[in-house]
């Protein structure tokens, strides 16, 4: 074998521009987001600079705001943004615009670094990007971009950098350009919709809301709500929460509890959500979407994200903000990655344990959330393995023991009855039917409680849920459930008339004989009871209720 050599790759520009441009990102109208986001770095910037006084800026920079401003023209078929920020010398443009996957904004941060400059944390706080591609987004709907600079250091130079996206770029230097940059994008004919005010306003409403800088379009401020998640938890009033709870998600409703949940471990994460006042499943019109956005550094990654949190919690508002989400990550990526698995199992544990501290904090609110949300919740337990044993400190009955209308966490009922040998349930319709029942009878003669389930989801929730504190969860009606309050044989006889044991026998062999394949077996058991027999491990009285509806049951 020879001697080895180095090489680097070479790259077809063309098609590698086709291929960002194209296929990174799925919707077109997402480079107004990556625009804005550079703009908005490009402010930030320029505010570290001021700030640091390392370097001397352009004299005629210092008064002018740190915006954004935004024009699109139907009849020209141009789409215009313009920040006041740091701008691009010309070595710069050649190196940020030039070499594709190069982010001047990622090493500004790698300097920051270095530097461990006073105060630079909320500049990486706010900045945005980092890896060297949104820009080219803008190929996606332009036949041309042109992008005019002038660097905000003192004495700069302005230049024309000019592109259509076939693989070579020119610049040439300009006249009169202001401090900052200006991109001019000349639509291509299928995307004229990006030079219609409507349209723009409403992508810029979506992804860059809540950027933090101003951003106009034609002269209107777009951003007018700010990122309240990134203010200091103590200082928002609750108006504010209810303002922000209404601008994103679309509600007129008072939010009933918030929770401003930040962290850095095991993920970054800033997430203001909202228990709503109100939810549309009861008034039969379907499924809810679910509510939650999901933003990295105030610019939103994906509106109504659906694997953000379980299924289970659909009903919950508002945002989630982690930084270790990349902005250029696309929406069918995203679904399944394990970031956002992560992200979703520590929020869903959070929520749960936050909702068990509103119990607490606030019982009597809590129980009004409890009668309106109740199927969120019942569906958590029975659905969400990973939170069940947390969510079903959420569940509310009734007991045999708890005033009508009353309701009782599971703990409670344990608390009360430590010696209780199970936690006892039985699912009926009304409260007056289920302490008649003769299953029910001879768990309240023996002291102990059960709880009363009103509806057919409960057999599911209990039967998936099994066991709660360390005890089992049992169905009174169940075999296993009857045995745990057999009588001994001398309770049973005293002051019942009971038959002798070879009547009971003789009794139970004829019924058997009568009752033919329709049971398995007739056993005498000792029980004091008002009525003569039961049956049990039978189907549960909701699957009975189903049978007798379908029509060829036996009955
Ligand atoms: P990223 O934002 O992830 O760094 P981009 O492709 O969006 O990547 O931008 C590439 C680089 O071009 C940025 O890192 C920045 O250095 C430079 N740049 C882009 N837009 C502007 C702007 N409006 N003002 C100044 N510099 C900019
Ligand atoms: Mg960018």
């Amino acid at each position: 074998t020879g001697p080895s050599s180095q090489h680097s790759f070479k790259a077809e520009t063309k098609r590698l521009l086709d291929i960002v441009a194209k296929s990174l990102y799925t919707d077109r109208e997402v480079f107004v987001r990556e625009l804005t986001s550079n703009a908005s770095d490009a402010l930030e910037k320029r505010r570290h600079l001021e700030l640091s006084s390392e370097v001397e800026i352009d004299p005629d920079t210092q008064n002018e705001p740190l915006e954004i401003r935004i024009s699109v023209d139907k009849v020209l078929n141009t789409f215009i943004i313009q920040d006041t920020g740091i701008g691009m010398t010309f070595e710069e443009l050649n190196e940020n615009l030039g070499t594709i996957a190069r982010s001047g904004t990622r090493e500004f941060l790698g300097k920051l670094d270095k530097a461990a400059a006073e105060g630079s944390k909320g500049v990486r706080d706010n900045i945005i990007g980092q890896f060297g591609v949104g820009f080219y987004s803008s190929l996606m709907v332009a036949d041309e971009v042109k992008v005019y600079t002038r660097s905000a250091l003192k004495g700069s130079t302005g230049y024309c950098w000019s592109t259509d996206g076939s693989g070579s770029y020119d610049v040439a230097e300009a006249e009169g350009v202001a401090v900052g940059t200006k991109i001019i994008i000349k639509l291509k004919d299928d995307s004229k919709e990006f030079s219609s005010k409507y349209t723009v306003e409403s992508i810029l409403k979506k992804y860059s809301n809540f950027v933090g800088h101003p951003i106009t379009l034609n002269g209107t401020t777009v951003n007018t709500i700010g990122a309240l998640w990134t203010l200091d938890k103590s200082s928002i009033t609750e108006e504010q929460h209810r303002d922000f709870y209404r601008f994103i998600s679309h509600a007129y409703d008072e939010p009933r509890f918030h929770l401003h949940y930040k962290t850095d471990s095991p993920l970054a994460i800033n997430a203001l959500l909202y228990v709503p006042e109100r939810h549309s499943e009861l008034f039969g019109m379907g499924r809810m979407e679910p509510g939650v956005n999901l933003y990295s550094r105030k610019v939103l990654i994906q509106a109504k994200a659906k694997k953000l949190l379980p299924d289970w919690l659909r009903f919950m508002r508002g945002v989630v903000d982690s930084e270790d989400v990349p902005l250029n990550i696309s929406r069918e990526h995203l679904q399944d990655s394990a970031l956002i698995s992560r992200l979703r199992n520590v929020l869903s544990s959070r929520i749960v344990k936050f909702l068990d501290e509103q119990s607490r904090k606030d019982p009597e609110a809590y129980n009004t959330f409890y009668k309106d949300f109740a199927l969120f919740i019942k569906e958590g337990v029975a659905t969400d393995s990973a939170n069940r044993s947390d969510a079903a400190k959420l569940l509310r009955y009734e007991t045999s023991s708890t005033d009508a209308g009353a309701v009782s966490p599971l703990q409670a009922v344990l608390d009360r009855n430590p010696d209780q040998p199970a936690i006892f349930y039985t699912v009926s319709p009304s409260r007056t039917l289920a302490l008649e029942s003769p299953y029910v009878e001879p768990f309240v003669r023996k002291g102990y409680e059960v709880l009363l389930c009103a509806e057919s989801v409960d057999e599911f929730v209990m039967n998936n849920l099994a066991e709660y504190g360390g005890k089992k969860i049992v169905n009174v009606e169940s075999r296993e459930g009857q045995e745990m309050v057999r009588d001994s044989e001398e309770d049973a006889k005293e002051g019942t008339g009971a038959l002798t044991k070879e009547e009971a026998r003789e009794l139970a062999d004829w019924m058997d004989n009568v009752l033919g394949d329709r049971v398995s077996e007739v056993d005498p058991s000792p029980r004091a009871l008002s009525v003569p027999a039961l049956i049990v491990d039978h189907d549960s009285a909701v699957l009975r209720r189903i049978m007798q509806m379908a029509p060829s049951s036996p009955a």
